[in-house]
């Protein structure tokens, strides 16, 4: 057990010595420590050379304790004191400054001299007026006093005759008296001031502290987020109310690294990493993860950290909260969806095929090795169908259109609707060649693939325009018009047929049937 002085004012001169001394080590210190501990009383050393007082004027010196326990523990009998001590709240004296303090009149012929425990000698002499208390002539009286837990002697010398000191007993009776009794009220006057004050002065702080403890947690479990607190080395040290009514968890499952296994698997990693990351640097974050509910359903989290760092400035950990972000991802989904996408077919709508097309045209760009293909198709005589079928049929027919392209599509490729019965398609890493195939295999899938409408079949026929993207390529607008251009030269030479873009030549191909 270490009991190293931590605070002592004023912060000057000799009392910096004493910063880190550890009281336990002297037996002197360590018996009235333990004495006030276990009765919960004040106390009281014998004669110690107190650390603050190495000079030349080492006056003999006397420690006060008062033992401070921790909060809310018992200390009501001997075991719970000795497991709940906190600490002391102590108070030097140099005895000399404090009999002076005490003062009061005093016969000059009268003497004392107080000595530390009930022995009088030179080794536990404390304090003395006389040049040689002990061997004092006249007529002395001892008197023992017992203040906590400690015995004093106090012995008072006559310096003058017995016939005088006879004459002057009942004085003397009273300096005894006297000066017993000022000792004793002086050191009760200290120990209630210095009681008084350590436990005003504990009780504020602890006030202080409950009360923003208590703002706190207030604040945090009466928060519609879920707050959570780490220490230095990323461990959860506590959650509120709502994450563990949220988690339907408990406390003790979420602690240290528990409420990892909340995580959606997938992102665990990835998680770990950053906020390992965060830790180095000691910065705010904010991250979206996704966070199992107390009914299993894995939900969308907005996780937002800041550090945290004591009154010396030493980052102690994180504290963040989370707020369920489920509905607005989704809503954001939704609306990205309905902004981007064209609603009968499902493809991307014009607008944004064409900001993926200039992504991909800066793709290109970067790489002189890259090339892409971009099909432009559009139904063949579609007024037709409209007029024959009527808008709703030609509405089904470009459903079904959109499903063929959907099946013969791959992964990569991405389809716009482009307006009417006209869509555009970019196929990533194709040469032209490749596109070719690509395109020939959908003219011939959607020439053979009917809709069935009551008895009749509806056929259509679609033509397609084929052009490059490479690092040649002007730009994404002028690759769209050369596929364009090829879609028209189809058109032009009959229909039901691809046109590719050439640098030198368009190549027309005819289909096979
Ligand atoms: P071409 O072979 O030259 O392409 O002949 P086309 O009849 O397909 O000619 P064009 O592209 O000029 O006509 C497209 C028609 O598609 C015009 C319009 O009435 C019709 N249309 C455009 N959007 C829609 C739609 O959303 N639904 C339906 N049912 N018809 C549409
Ligand atoms: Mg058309
Ligand atoms: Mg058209």
């Amino acid at each position: 057990m270490y009991t190293s002085i931590i605070y002592l004012e004023p912060f000057s001169d000799g009392n910096l010595r004493a910063f880190g001394y550890d009281m336990f080590t002297d037996p002197t210190r360590r018996h009235a420590m333990i004495h006030a501990r276990d009765t919960d009383t004040i106390g009281i050393t014998g004669r110690v050379s107190l650390v603050q007082e190495l000079d030349s004027d080492n006056q003999a010196g006397f420690l006060m304790y008062l033992p401070v326990f921790q909060n809310r523990r018992p200390h009501d009998n001997e075991v719970d004191r000795r497991n709940h001590i906190l600490g002391w709240v102590y108070a030097p004296f140099q005895i000399r400054d404090f009999m002076a303090e005490i003062g009061g009149e005093r016969g000059t012929d009268l003497r004392l001299s107080i000595y530390d425990g009930e022995k009088i000698s030179a080794a536990t002499l404390m304090y003395t007026d006389q040049a040689d208390p002990i061997q004092g002539k006249g007529i002395s009286k001892t008197i023992h006093l017992a203040i906590g837990g400690h015995i004093w002697t106090l012995a008072i010398h006559s310096e003058t005759s017995l016939k005088d000191w006879l004459n002057t007993y009942h004085p003397l009776i009273i300096l005894i008296s006297g000066v017993g009794l000022s000792m004793l009220l002086s050191l009760s006057i200290r120990q209630y001031i210095a009681r008084g004050q350590a436990l005003a002065m504990a009780a504020a702080v602890n006030q202080e502290l409950q009360e923003s403890e208590m703002r706190f947690r207030l604040m945090a479990d009466s928060a519609p987020v879920l707050i959570w607190l780490t220490d230095v080395n990323q461990a959860a040290i506590w959650f509120n109310k709502q994450w563990l009514q949220f988690t339907g968890q408990r406390l003790s499952e979420n602690l240290g690294q528990g409420w990892l296994s909340l995580v959606e698997s997938s992102q665990k990693k990835w998680l770990l990493k950053v906020l390992h990351w965060h830790y180095q640097i000691r910065k705010p974050f904010n991250l979206e993860f996704r966070l199992r509910r107390y009914d299993g359903a894995y939900r969308w989290i907005l996780n937002t950290g800041v550090p945290r760092f004591n009154n010396n400035g030493d980052f102690v950990g994180f504290i963040g909260s989370c707020i369920d972000i489920t509905q607005h991802k989704e809503m954001e989904e939704e609306l990205w969806e309905l902004a981007t996408t064209d609603g009968l077919t499902g493809f991307l709508n014009r607008r944004h095929f064409l900001v993926r097309l200039r992504e991909e045209f800066d793709r290109i760009q970067r790489n002189d090795k890259l090339q892409s293909a971009l099909l432009m198709l559009d139904i063949d005589h579609f007024k037709r169908i409209n007029d024959s079928y009527g808008h709703a049929i030609g509405d089904e027919v470009l459903k079904h259109f959109a499903q063929i392209i959907r099946s013969q599509q791959r992964k990569v490729d991405i389809v716009g609707r482009m307006g009417g019965e006209e869509f555009a398609v970019i196929l990533p890493d194709t040469n032209l060649s490749e596109a070719r195939v690509l395109a020939e295999r959908l003219l011939h899938t959607v020439a053979r693939t009917p809709l069935a409408h009551e008895v009749s079949l509806i056929k259509i026929t679609i033509s397609i325009g084929v052009a490059q993207l490479n690092i040649h390529s002007e730009s994404a607008d002028s690759a769209l018009k050369q596929a364009d251009q090829a879609l028209y030269r189809a058109k032009e030479a009959g229909r039901n047929q691809i046109a590719v873009q050439s640098l030198l030549a368009i190549t027309n191909i005819q289909p096979r049937h």
